[in-house]
C-alpha cells in the first residue's frame, strides 16, 4: 500500500519508512507531484494537521498522514501554540521566537509548558488522530545547541537537561513527536501486518 506523508522533509520520511512494515510505501509530497504550499490556516494544531491530510486526500486521492506541532505555555493561555513557528513574525526565526517568549514570561512565575504533536491519518475513507504531549518548564536562558525551535529553553518534567542538550535519540524517545509517531506506527502495524 502507498501512504503519503504530507511533508518534503527527507529525514522525517526516511525515519518513518524505516519504522513501518515493508508492505507500506511512504511517499513524499514531491513524489505525488504536490508542489504547492498546503494552506495551514486553522487556529489549532489539530486543525492544521487535519487541513494538510485532507488537502492531499481530496486533491490527489491518496491515503495520507500529516503532522503539526507546537509549544503551548500555560501562563500565556497556550501561546504560541499553532503560531509557534512564526511567533515573532515573518520570516520564521527560532532565535527571535525564543527572545519573544522569554520577554513575555519574564515577570511570570508559572513557567509550565508542553510540546504537542498531532498526526492526522486519512486511510481508506476513515480519519484517525494521534496526539503526543510532553510536559515541562520553560527556563530563563538558553542551554544546549542540539535540536531546533524552542529546544534550548525547554526542560521536560523529570529531566535536568534541556531538549537541546539531549541527543536526537534521547529526545525522540520522550518527545511529543516520538509519542505521536509511535501511536501511528502501532496503528499501521495492527492494520497492515
Ligand atoms: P512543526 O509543525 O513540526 O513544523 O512545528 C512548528 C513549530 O513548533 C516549529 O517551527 C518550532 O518552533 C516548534 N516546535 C515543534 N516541535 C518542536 C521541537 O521538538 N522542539 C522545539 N520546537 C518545536
Amino acid at each position: 500500500m502507498q501512504l503519503v506523508f504530507a511533508s518534503n522533509n527527507k529525514n522525517k520520511i526516511k525515519e518513518i519508512q524505516l519504522l513501518v512494515s515493508d508492505t507500506i510505501q511512504i511517499l513524499s509530497l514531491e513524489e505525488i507531484g504536490c508542489t504547492e504550499d498546503i494552506p495551514e490556516t486553522a487556529d489549532t494544531i489539530e486543525g492544521n494537521a487535519i487541513l494538510k491530510a485532507n488537502y492531499v486526500t481530496e486533491k490527489f486521492g491518496f491515503n495520507c498522514f500529516a503532522d503539526d506541532s507546537g509549544l503551548e505555555v500555560d501562563a500565556l493561555n497556550g501561546e504560541p501554540g499553532v503560531f509557534s513557528a512564526r511567533y515573532a513574525g515573518e520570516p520564521k526565526n527560532d532565535e527571535n521566537n525564543i527572545d519573544k517568549l522569554l520577554v513575555n514570561l519574564k515577570e511570570i512565575e508559572n513557567k509550565k509548558a508542553n510540546f504537542k504533536t498531532v498526526i492526522c491519518l486519512n486511510i481508506n475513507g476513515e480519519q484517525q488522530l494521534f496526539t503526543g504531549i510532553i510536559n515541562g518548564q520553560i527556563i530563563e536562558e538558553r542551554v544546549g545547541t542540539n535540536g531546533f525551535g524552542y529546544d534550548p529553553i525547554f526542560v521536560a518534567d523529570g529531566y535536568q537537561k534541556t531538549f537541546a542538550e539531549l541527543t536526537l535519540e534521547e529526545k525522540s524517545n520522550i518527545s511529543h513527536r516520538g509519542i505521536a509517531v509511535k501511536q501511528l506506527i502501532t496503528f499501521l502495524q495492527k492494520q497492515f501486518r
